[in-house]
């Protein structure tokens, strides 16, 4: 088993990009050596879902993968420290520059303690170089019981940047989100939500009306219905994309029909991340690669597609063009 391996030309001009990662789960990226050395003699062989052509059979047995590393791993403030520093870590080897990261409430209510002390663990794990926007993240069904006095007070969490709306897509939408996401607006910071990974159009025109972010996680259903896809350019609305993860949890039928093409050719603002990349075997270069070697993405293009990662990022716009103008130099040299 071995993870999929990238043309050496392909992946030196993908490392050179000064670049972002706008759609991660802390949850999902637990580096696998942090694994083995905290679990000794387990872990020990990688797991089947990193080989190139895997796709799971259905959303739950990802899930039940995913949260079998994560409910293991994350069981206090210092595992999301270490974790984070990790990941950190390899952004900056990866040349990143802007990372938007959340972490679930699931593990929150599973672990106990005060929310606020994750977002320290995170937020004090960032290192110099990088610039990390921070989200914590919940489920459509998650404002019930002890949760509901919690999730009340998050607009008041400093550290903590926004929320965001993870899957599982099939828990109907409620109206308490649209409060809570008002809410939290109201109190200066962000919010963006997951929204047709699966369930199509629907799902996406929901997240917009129901929460009235601007920015969509997935959001592939949204190419096959022309009003939305309409909607996405008329409002601006711009997609976090993981094209890898899209393919191996059958979001697309193959890697040839993954609407990023046709957003980007549209002039939808689109960008890639990895998801989950413990879960995939993934990284930042497999992505743009999927781009560059199965959808004809021209370096030109891909550049393109790292500048929609800095035009979304949280950030004061003279950290912003200064990314840019990276970009624009290397595409001088082309
Ligand atoms: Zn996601």
């Amino acid at each position: 088993m071995m993870k999929a391996t990238v043309d050496p030309s392909i992946a030196d001009f993908i490392q050179s990009l000064p670049k972002t990662e706008t759609h991660l789960h802390i949850e999902g990226a637990v580096p696998w050596e942090l694994l083995q050395e905290t679990f000794p003699g387990e872990f020990e062989s990688i797991p089947e879902a990193w080989a190139p052509d895997f796709q799971y059979k259905s959303f739950t047995q990802f899930e039940d993968e995913v949260l079998s590393y994560a409910y293991r791993y994350y069981t206090s403030p210092e595992r999301y420290h270490e974790s984070a520093k990790r990941v950190f870590q390899s952004h900056l080897d990866q040349n990143v520059r802007y990372v938007e990261t959340s972490f679930h409430l699931g593990i929150l209510e599973r672990i106990g303690g005060a929310g606020p002390d994750i977002v320290d663990a995170i937020k004090s794990a960032v290192p110099e170089g990088l610039e990390v926007r921070l989200f914590m993240g919940m489920l459509r069904n998650h404002y019930q019981g002890d949760l509901i006095p919690l999730m009340d007070e998050i607009h008041t969490w400093e550290g903590l940047d926004g929320i965001d709306m993870h899957g599982h897509e099939t828990i109907p939408w409620a109206a308490w989100a649209g409060d809570l996401w008002q809410r939290v607006r109201e109190a200066g910071k962000f919010t963006k939500s997951h929204a047709g990974e699966f369930e199509g159009a629907k799902d996406v025109n929901t997240a917009l009306d129901l929460l009235g972010t601007r920015r969509i996680q997935h959001g592939l259903g949204a190419a096959y219905d022309k009003a939305t896809f309409q909607r996405l350019l008329d409002e601006e609305i711009a997609l976090d994309m993981c094209p890898v993860s899209n393919v191996k949890l059958r979001s697309v039928e193959n890697v040839k029909k993954h609407p990023i093409r046709e957003f980007f050719d549209a002039g939808v603002t689109v960008t890639v991340s990895t998801d989950d990349p413990t879960v995939f075997g993934n990284d930042l270069v497999h992505e743009y690669d999927l781009l560059m070697s199965h959808l004809n993405f021209t370096k030109k293009e891909v550049i393109q597609v790292a500048r929609n990662g800095f035009q979304v990022a949280l950030v004061e716009d003279s950290t912003r063009h200064a990314w840019l103008s990276e970009l624009d130099q290397i595409e001088l040299t082309l």
